[in-house]
């Protein structure tokens, strides 16, 4: 998420003493968002309390809610589940228990609650707090408290945090853990498809996800699923044989769709994913929340309603808590009343969209849309080095395209390619396992657009009347260059449109490029497993060198979701002062751990951050003036960032892109009829707008006419001059070094 606001300009506050805990279900990232929400607190002059096992630790109290200190949650960011632990308490639900609970919460002298959890957990938060001017009486009353205990606590602020695998809260785009489930489930159903290709075998599995249809419908996109079944969506009854009507009347199960295949002897296996889908190590989206939720208890008033923190637009915001728990409980009770529709308009609108764009690619319709003579000859060609979900976009607008009654024209090699004839006409199964592919199946290098004429003449001879580039810089160079070409060349008189899709996320017109979302996941589990030696050897600092040309983006979100000591990137500088800072704050920390007990520590630099300060340099100097004290290593990952698999992210965008990629080439393509003496229908355009470069800005894609890009880019660096992740940095410097600097309390 972008989000994360500095800790500047933020109001003025009086100390507080803030429990937290974690509830209902577990989910990954629940973890995180503890060691974020402890070590802001500190941070910002609070006590931060554990409660151990959600409400059950708050009704019982005890040794089961303890102040945690700083180092208390080091080496949380990479465990899934939830170390503080969770667990259903039914005790809480009735008046008893949450007597008890305000008890132990004056006792202990906390007056505002961060609650992690489902609809359930903060519905029960909220209840206290309405509660609590009766239960804090009652335990006068009952002599349980004295007036003057409770005085102080008045007030109980509660802040929300959602945690759930399902994504199931209204109000928010995302909860915690979901975007992690939807990894293991990608990476299960990856596993299963290798075999049902092997046995032409179809497999049903089953997912996760209660009332909610996020993840089936998530893991469908991303895995180029054939068929997907949703609660806000059923099939619809006359699009099945007669045996499925019975099981529509009833939740669908899986067998009864494999009862169904099998009756069509399709040979098919249920797998239901279970458990695994609920977490192991979090993926980098669920490490980043959990800032924000301290900050919201030190806005809180007694008269404001308590806020959930959520996830809008790519912002990280706070919401009206029971508005959003209300809304969620109406799309369930929409969906038990099989009022579908409704359902799907109470889910956030890119749930529908998402739904509509697998539709648009999962099914061959039998008559494609468009009039014959408006059919697209549709170039397609990968520029620059692979990132994932290169092939995920490739496959979807492939499908699009024919759906649409055009011809998609895959351009192999790049542009040399196109130089020497390379291009194949693509049909709907040459692309049929392509979501899950990592690297680029048409062949890609990083030569730019150069040979105009000899490009020109074979988008001619080709009959390409409609350009996708999908590819990282050099991608958005060629665009530039072939629109700059246009008075030269009818040829380029083209709608072109480019997919960025480049593990730098460096190119203008979007806040994510395809591939970036892989090769942070690819980063971060490798610096888990880093750190983790680094630790298991004591005293050892590691340098680690990542890619990202002269955009520190990969070097910054990392070190966010790894816990990075610091970051050197391009976009911050390096100089001898932020070393001998850096050296300085080692000595301090490792030189008061005198039981040799902390874990390693990682600094990430970019690789063109400094020609002078190299990685063995740094670690050169690191050791050097460690003395002893530590030591260091380097750690250079290389093309390993390019990632295996594209990560569901990247699919799921890959997929947004394309599908409107398709419908921006066909919204530009003004036709002119028959072009003389070719045999293909003549498209001619010289608007700005028809040459453009796809992207997301919030939660909006949008289409951004190469023209106007350019006064946003640095050409000499060749990045954007937009970087919305600049303020992470200084984050990630407070959640890993403050408690160890001078003030620390
Ligand atoms: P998940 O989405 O994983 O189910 P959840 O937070 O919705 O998470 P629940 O079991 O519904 O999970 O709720 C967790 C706990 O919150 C319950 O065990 C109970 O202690 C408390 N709780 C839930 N609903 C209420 C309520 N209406 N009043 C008081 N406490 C509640």
């Amino acid at each position: 998420p972008s989000m994360l606001s500095p800790s500047d300009n933020k109001p003025k506050f009086t100390k507080k003493r803030i429990g937290l805990l974690t509830s209902g279900g577990d989910s990954s990232g629940m973890n995180a968002a503890v060691r974020s929400i402890v070590r802001v607190a500190i941070s910002r002059g609070c006590e931060a309390y554990a409660i151990y096992e959600g409400y059950e630790g708050l009704v019982q109290g005890g040794d089961m809610i303890k102040k945690f200190s700083w180092s208390d949650v080091r080496g949380y960011l990479s465990i899934g589940g939830t170390l503080i632990r969770t667990a259903r308490c039914q005790s809480f639900r009735e008046h008893k228990g949450r007597l008890e609970a305000a008890y132990n919460l004056i006792k202990n002298g906390i007056d505002a609650l961060i609650v992690c959890g489902g609809d359930g957990t903060l519905t029960g938060a909220d209840t206290l707090r309405s509660e609590w001017s009766d239960l804090t009486k009652e335990l006068i009353q009952t002599g349980k408290l004295t007036a003057e205990e409770v005085v102080p606590h008045a007030n109980l602020t509660i802040v929300g945090i959602v945690c759930s695998i399902d994504n199931d809260m209204a109000k928010t785009d995302i909860t915690i853990g979901a975007v992690t489930s939807l990894h293991r489930i990608c990476e299960a159903v990856d596993s299963i498809s290798s075999t049902a290709f092997s046995h032409s075998r179809a497999f049903v599995i089953e997912v996760m996800g209660r009332h909610c249809g996020w993840l089936a419908l998530m893991a469908a996109i991303s895995t180029g699923a054939d068929y997907v079944f949703i609660p806000e969506r059923p099939p619809e009854a006359n699009k099945w044989k007669k045996e499925m009507l019975e099981s529509l009347e009833r939740p669908i199960k899986c067998d009864d769709i494999k009862k169904l295949l099998l009756d069509a002897k399709i040979d098919t296996r249920v797998t239901t994913l279970g458990h695994i889908q609920r977490g192991g190590r979090p993926c980098v989206y669920d490490r980043n929340l959990g800032v924000e939720a301290v900050e919201a208890v030190l806005r809180a008033t007694p008269d404001t309603p308590s806020p959930m923190i959520s996830v809008r637009e790519n912002k990280i915001m706070s919401e009206p808590l029971m508005e959003a728990v209300e809304l969620t409980h109406q799309v369930t009770e929409a969906i038990a009343e099989k009022n579908f529709r409704r359902a799907m308009e109470l889910r956030d609108p890119e749930f529908a969209q998402g739904f509509n764009s697998y539709l648009s690619t999962a099914y061959m319709k039998n008559k494609a849309s468009l009039q014959q003579n408006h059919s697209l000859r549709i170039g397609i060609i990968h520029i620059g080095a692979p990132a994932g979900g290169m092939n995920a976009a490739t496959r979807a607008a492939v499908r699009v395209a024919i759906n649409h009654g055009h011809k998609p024209i895959a351009i192999y090699n790049g542009f040399s390619g196109l130089l020497q004839e390379n291009v194949h006409e693509l049909n709907w199964l040459d692309v049929d396992d392509w979501s899950s592919k990592g690297g680029s199946e048409l062949g890609t290098n990083k030569a730019e657009a150069d040979n105009l004429g000899l490009i020109a003449y074979q988008l001619q001879k080709q009959g390409i009347n409609a350009l996708l580039l999908i590819g990282g810089f050099e991608a958005y160079t060629s665009l530039i260059k072939l629109n700059n070409a246009r008075d030269n060349y009818p040829a380029f008189c083209i709608p072109m449109v480019c997919i960025p899709a480049t593990i730098s996320n460096n190119v203008p017109g979007t806040e994510f490029s395809l591939g970036c979302d892989t090769s942070l996941n690819a980063i971060v589990d490798s610096c888990d497993a880093i750190k983790q030696s680094a630790s298991a050897s004591r005293r050892r600092v590691f340098v680690v060198e990542v890619q990202g040309g002269h955009c520190g983006y990969l070097a910054v979100m990392s070190g966010l979701a790894v816990g990075a000591t610091n970051i050197y990137a391009p976009e911050y500088g390096l100089s001898l002062e932020t070393l001998q800072e850096d050296v300085n704050h080692l000595i301090r920390r490792f030189g008061a751990d005198k039981k040799s007990t902390s874990s390693g520590r990682l600094f990430l630099r970019n690789e063109s951050v400094s020609s002078t300060y190299t990685t063995n340099v740094i670690a050169n100097i690191i050791k050097t003036e460690g003395k002893g004290l530590f030591d260091s290593r380097t750690s250079i990952l290389g093309h390993i960032q390019q990632g295996g698999a594209p990560s569901p992210m990247d699919r799921i965008r890959a997929k947004k892109f394309a599908v409107e990629c398709v419908s921006f080439l066909e919204k530009h393509a003004k036709f002119s009829g028959s072009s003389g003496n070719s045999k293909y229908p003549k498209v001619y355009t010289k608007d700005k707008e028809s040459a453009a470069v796809i992207g997301i800005t919030g939660a909006q894609v949008v289409c951004t006419p190469v023209i106007d890009l350019q006064s946003d880019t640095d050409f000499e660096c060749r990045k954007s001059k937009k970087a919305w992740w600049l303020n992470v940095k200084p984050l990630v410097e407070l959640l890993s070094k403050w408690g160890y600097s001078d003030s620390e309390p």
